[in-house]
């Protein structure tokens, strides 16, 4: 048996069977580059679920780590620290719209403070009444209960009923239906600028700007959940930019720690003001490990990393089309280093399956989306080289849906 077969038949033993692993155990990974406990090579181009912006192991978030590691890893918000502070000023710095930053470990929990606060915000003023959450189809926000509940897929509520109450859903993208959800008990509307799980799909045109006019008319609160869609993944600090809106707040997590888990809310003054002393907590929010590697992440995507991405991302978007010609590709979504390949006639798991078995990782969802999320440190020629596979694995995969 190799290495790889006998860590599942443990796996299988030991671990809670809730996740359906693709058959490969990674051991190294470096840049976009990752070896499985065989030995094999991969191109990673599933990027730990869009978490890897700077490529594994990246020197810069290595020594910070070590650093840090070196000089104190944990001490609480019962005291100020230092390197939390300058991660919130480094955010709020390329966050135009923010004035507060509040650091969890996750993007649902960032999430579920994010819902939490705009509940909280105009309970403060004198309006307990306007706590319902707004919330699109097809979302996704994370697993607790209430960001589960928020989350439009019945699929990851199946039971865990009762679920959380006050909670709406509208079709995504539907301007219409938002207007007439909102009312005078509406306490905010929260969206993905492209919803991400359910296999990068861009909000339609218009459909954001709308969203903010129509909850400022509604006086409800606009929360973006830019977990997956933020830290430069689609080639802004912030997918909101491309829209030229701002929110209230904002959640983000995935790329924000480059692997190292954190996450983080960010408010204007007037929303964040009302995230009082004692009203919310997280033990581990913001610790200095966290804080030194995502310091280091905000550095890098700063000195040209964010810049440099947009090209190759340019550059694999193009290649990627080309694939169309072949026929079992209808479109290309998505921007900058979130994309998605669109597919017909042919099983996503299918083409998946070939592309690793020739050396790419990729991430089918659903039956007909292949997500990427590689590095924004990929280079033109991994680009091309991913292409190449994806083309020979789409040639490769047998028929049928
Ligand atoms: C991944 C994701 C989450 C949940 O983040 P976790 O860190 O897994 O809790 C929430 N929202 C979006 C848009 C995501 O992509």
């Amino acid at each position: 048996m190799n290495a790889t077969d006998s860590l599942i038949e443990r796996a299988n033993k030991v671990l809670a069977p809730n996740y359906r692993q693709q058959p490969i155990a990674i051991v190294r990974g470096q840049g976009s580059r990752v070896w499985d406990a065989d030995g094999k090579e991969y191109l990673d181009f599933l990027g730990g679920v869009a978490v890897g912006v700077l490529g594994h192991c990246h020197p810069a978030m290595v020594k910070a780590l070590e650093d840090q590691a070196r000089t104190v890893w944990h001490v609480s918000n019962h005291f100020y620290i230092p390197r939390q502070i300058e991660l919130a000023e480094a955010l709020l710095a390329r966050t135009p719209f923010a004035r507060r930053a509040f650091f969890c470990n996750s993007g649902a929990e960032a999430n579920e403070v994010m819902l939490k606060l705009a509940r909280k915000y105009h309970a403060d003023q004198g309006h307990p009444e306007r706590h319902e959450i707004v919330a699109c189809k097809d979302s996704f926000h994370g697993r607790t209960l209430f960001t589960v509940t928020v989350g439009g897929q019945e699929k990851y509520q199946h039971g865990f009923e009762p679920l959380v109450p006050g909670v709406r859903h509208v079709p995504f993208g539907d301007v219409k239906a938002l207007e007439a959800a909102l009312t005078d008990r509406t306490a905010a509307f929260i969206v993905e600028p492209t919803l991400g799980e359910a296999g990068v799909i861009p909000a339609p045109p218009g459909y954001l700007p709308a969203a903010r006019e129509l909850t400022r008319k509604a006086g409800a609160l606009l929360c973006l959940d830019e977990v997956q869609t933020g830290m430069g993944r689609t080639g802004r600090w912030w997918a909101h930019e491309w829209e030229g809106i701002t929110p209230d707040l904002m959640s983000s997590a995935k790329a924000l720690g480059g692997g190292f888990p954190i996450g983080a809310l960010l408010a204007t003054e007037e929303v964040g003001a009302h995230l009082t002393p004692g009203s919310h907590g997280a033990t581990f929010g913001g610790n200095p490990l966290a804080c030194a590697v995502a310091l280091a992440v905000v550095g890098e995507l700063e000195r040209g990393v964010l810049e440099r991405s947009r090209e190759v991302a340019a550059h694999l978007h193009e290649r990627l089309s080309l694939l169309v010609t072949g026929g079992r590709v209808t479109r290309v979504r998505g921007r900058g280093m979130l994309l998605a390949l669109v597919l017909q006639g042919v099983k996503a798991s299918e083409v998946g399956r070939r592309a690793r078995d020739n050396g790419l990782l990729v991430n089918p969802i659903g039956e007909d989306v292949i997500r990427l999320a590689p590095a924004l440190t990929l280079t033109t020629t991994e680009a091309d080289e991913a292409a190449l596979i994806l083309g020979a694995a789409l040639a490769a995969a047998p028929s049928g849906v």
